[in-house]
């Protein structure tokens, strides 16, 4: 038995390392490990380095490339170590040098469409076709602050959810977050799909660590267990050492104005309702925007860049006080009305789209 993926074939049994051609460049090349296991299981695709600037996501998947083996999977275990060759090799922040695009905000692609756009499309067409499961491996760009969370897709069928937050809870972080978003997103189209999936985020300042590296292999494989995809005894120390909470919603700010930013905080700290959490300046000093908590939250990532533009990614922070009662499974239904846009479309349009006006920021001044 055997299985192709593009100019790629493994045997059952087998581990192949190669690069998979994509059919609208000679260009660029995706470095990838295919690995068939010994025994029946699902397919998997475990990818980093969609945001091409966050090495903890490309380093991780590159070394479960090395070590792990077939007789480590249960089923088809497909590993892209770095989507976005381009922007790679070009260092820039997280987008194709090709056109300029995010490839994380173009799902589902268009085959007629600019480079980032054929990208997105080639990963629907020849991956996630084939795949039953998709972990998407990032952290925090060189201008984001973050710690450590998850998230898992709730935009589809229910049975889809369920399995994907079974994925997330098997992740060794503080946070899962459940998004409603349906496209943009490789992971978020993935589950329209009806793929369970989690984009995993560890690691910041587009910095990233050994023990970072390390932590997020860990995840990944207690994740893979977690969906009988994995069953190894040399991984004996793979402990989980909480459960993640979960983040019943969550606040994405945008700049409303562009300016420089001073955030008063540090991604994984918590506010409480009303406290200062970053003010914007102009270029003498004069305050022209202040983001101050709308209630008691946990912050999980943030810009720290000192240039902001207008309408980019300012500060993401969640609900978790009452969050505990949902590991208890005890029902309850605050703000879950007044803060359904939260999920449902506000990080449908992260980045697009400030979650503030204008006039309700100027108003906290
Ligand atoms: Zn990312």
């Amino acid at each position: 038995m055997s299985f192709t993926l593009c100019n790629l074939t493994v045997e059952k049994g087998q581990k192949v390392q190669g690069y998979l051609d994509l059919p609208f460049t000679q260009e660029d090349k995706l470095p990838c490990t295919l690995i068939y296991g010994d025994r029946e299981g699902p397919t998997v695709l475990v990818d980093g380095g969609i945001h091409n600037a966050e090495y903890v996501g490309i380093e991780c998947v590159t070394g479960l490339g090395r070590m792990l083996e077939p007789s480590d999977i249960k089923g088809i275990l497909i590993l892209i170590h770095l989507v976005n060759v381009n922007g790679f090799k070009a260092r820039t922040v997280s987008v194709s040098a090709a056109d300029g695009k995010n490839l994380n905000r173009v799902f589902p692609g268009d085959p007629n469409g600019t480079y980032t756009d054929k990208l997105a499309y080639f990963m629907e067409k020849e991956l996630f076709s084939r795949i039953d499961y998709y972990i998407d491996v990032h952290n925090g760009d060189w201008f984001e602050d973050l710690s450590p969370f998850i998230y898992c897709v709730g935009n589809g069928d229910e049975e889809t959810t369920r399995k994907a937050v079974l994925m997330a809870q098997a992740a060794d972080v503080p946070y899962y977050v459940v998004s409603k978003s349906k496209q943009g997103g490789a992971y978020n189209y993935a589950g329209v799909l009806g793929i369970p999936s989690v984009l995993l985020e560890r690691g910041c300042f587009g910095l990233w660590s050994p023990e970072e590296v390390m932590a997020s292999q860990k995840d990944v494989r207690n994740i893979l267990r977690a969906i009988g995809a994995f069953d190894s005894d040399r991984f004996l120390y793979d402990r989980q050492n909480r459960i993640p909470r979960h983040m019943t919603h969550a606040h994405y700010i945008d700049a409303a104005i562009g300016g420089c930013w001073f955030p008063q905080k540090r991604a994984g700290q918590v506010a409480d309702a009303g406290e200062l959490l970053g003010v914007m300046k102009d270029h003498f000093g004069n305050t022209i925007l202040e983001i101050r908590a709308e209630e008691p939250c946990i912050i999980l990532y943030q810009t720290i860049s000192y240039s902001v533009p207008e309408n980019t990614p300012l500060i993401a922070y969640g609900h978790y006080i009452d969050c505990v009662d949902d590991l208890e499974g005890q029902a309850h239904d605050h703000h879950h009305q007044a803060h359904e846009h939260d999920l449902e479309e506000l990080y449908e349009n992260q980045g697009s789209q400030s979650v503030l006006s204008v006039d309700n920021m100027l108003s906290h001044i």
